[in-house]
């Protein structure tokens, strides 16, 4: 069987062009042969306090003052009750591991790293956290007590982690 590469590769050196056309719609298509390399600016202002809270150690989340539900990541309009009076709460840092995983295939912005533990933990305060997973993967267990620490990735800067308490 033909790989998509080899067939636009194919167009490419008949047409000139890498546009195929699609099977079902019809419709005119552009291939690309280049790899995306992204770097993106994406505004934070909104959660600012979150990040100054990673900087001390700290998990910060927050509260919808009508509804009182409690959000993490932090959400600066509550998606309950659609208000916009939060305030910043200090999560507690522990809770229980709901499941692990192992990721080999890597999306391309995580390809410089080798394949990479995630997990979901339930928090004590209720919320649950997706994270990558600092302990060793063969020794989880689903329910064991996490904590979540802040540490630095790869590239220097802070996130949070899940490790086993
Ligand atoms: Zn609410």
């Amino acid at each position: 069987m033909i790989s998509m590469k080899e067939e636009i590769k194919k167009v490419i050196e008949e047409t000139g062009l890498p546009i195929i056309t699609d099977e079902k719609s019809g419709a005119a298509q552009w291939v690309d042969l280049r790899e995306l390399r992204l770097s993106y600016i994406i505004s934070v202002e909104n959660i600012k306090p979150f990040y100054e809270g990673l900087k001390e150690g700290k998990l910060l989340g927050t509260k919808c003052k009508k509804c009182g539900r409690l959000f993490f990541p932090p959400q600066k309009d509550c998606p309950s009750c659609f208000d916009s009076d939060i305030e910043w709460v200090e999560l507690k840092n522990e809770g229980t591991l709901e499941t692990m995983t192992v990721v080999f295939v890597r999306p391309p912005s995580f390809s410089a790293y080798d394949p990479y533990p995630v997990a979901i933990a339930k928090l004590d305060d209720g919320p649950r956290i997706l994270a990558w997973y600092k302990g060793d993967p063969q020794q989880a267990k689903p329910g064991m007590r996490v904590k979540i620490q802040v540490g630095k990735r790869k590239e220097g800067y802070l996130m949070y982690e899940i490790a086993p308490a």
